[in-house]
């Protein structure tokens, strides 16, 4: 699905991303997020060519066009909470670079709050330097935060989410943060270990979630924080 780009800039990136034969995403919300977080603020390897770079502690910054498809995959959802004029809840588990939580802030505008949760340290203030150099409003206002903590129970102080995004590969289905979903909402992860599928999960009730399988996937593990640091 990825693409050899020689992007130079971030709009070079997203237009690459929007006009590849793979049309990666259609929704101009996503364009519109993608075009207001600069993806250079977070890494400084190669930022506009479409390839997941290594940010440190074992983790990466995703490939654009993975980033790409998992906005496009909530942006219904939040674009409906948007409308609705409620508060629109968002959850980013493994929040690495914090690239991701910025585009799903901006997406879910001014009436969101979004959360990233995060178990390495060093990551979560790595990614608040990469915010504050151009969205410290989005942080000083709260409707952005980054929490440092385990993610593979969620954070049930903000719940029920709109939409949930989990960026690294939970080895079963991830029953904790499900929970946390809204009626209606939708929550995109990656599941497997060896093998890995991108995962859409819609909850339609109390008690029924409807799953459908977008691709195939390679991420880093949803895991403890020894495990990472030892693989
Ligand atoms: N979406 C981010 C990071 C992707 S890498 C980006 O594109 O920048 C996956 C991230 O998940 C890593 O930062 C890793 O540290 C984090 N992670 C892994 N297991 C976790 C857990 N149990 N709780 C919280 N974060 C976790």
């Amino acid at each position: 699905m990825a693409w050899r780009s020689h992007g130079r800039t971030n709009a070079d990136l997203v237009r690459n991303l929007e006009t590849s034969e793979n049309r990666i995403f259609t929704s101009p919300r996503v364009r519109e997020a993608m075009l207001a977080v600069d993806r250079g603020d977070f890494t400084k390897i190669d930022p506009y060519q479409d390839s997941p770079q290594g940010i440190g502690c074992r983790a990466t910054i995703s490939a654009p066009h993975m980033h790409a498809a998992a906005l496009e995959a909530l942006s219904e959802t939040i674009g409906n909470a948007v409308k609705s004029g409620q508060e629109c809840r968002v959850l980013d588990v493994g929040s690495g670079s914090g690239y991701l939580t910025a585009c799903l802030a901006v997406m879910a505008g001014p009436t969101s709050k979004v959360v990233g949760i995060e178990h390495i340290g060093q990551l979560v203030n790595d990614s608040l330097a990469n915010l504050k150099k151009h969205h410290s409003d989005m942080l000083a206002s709260g409707r952005l935060q980054i929490i440092e903590g385990d993610g593979r129970v969620g954070y049930p102080q903000l719940a029920p989410y709109d939409a949930i995004h989990v960026g690294a590969a939970s080895p079963q289905m991830p029953t904790d943060l499900i929970s946390q979903l809204k009626i209606g909402g939708r929550m995109v992860v990656p599941v497997g270990v060896a093998e890995q599928r991108f995962l859409q999960v819609d909850r339609i009730n109390e008690t029924d979630i409807a799953t459908k399988t977008l691709m195939d996937v390679i991420y880093v593990p949803l895991t403890d924080k020894a495990a990472q640091m030892c693989r």
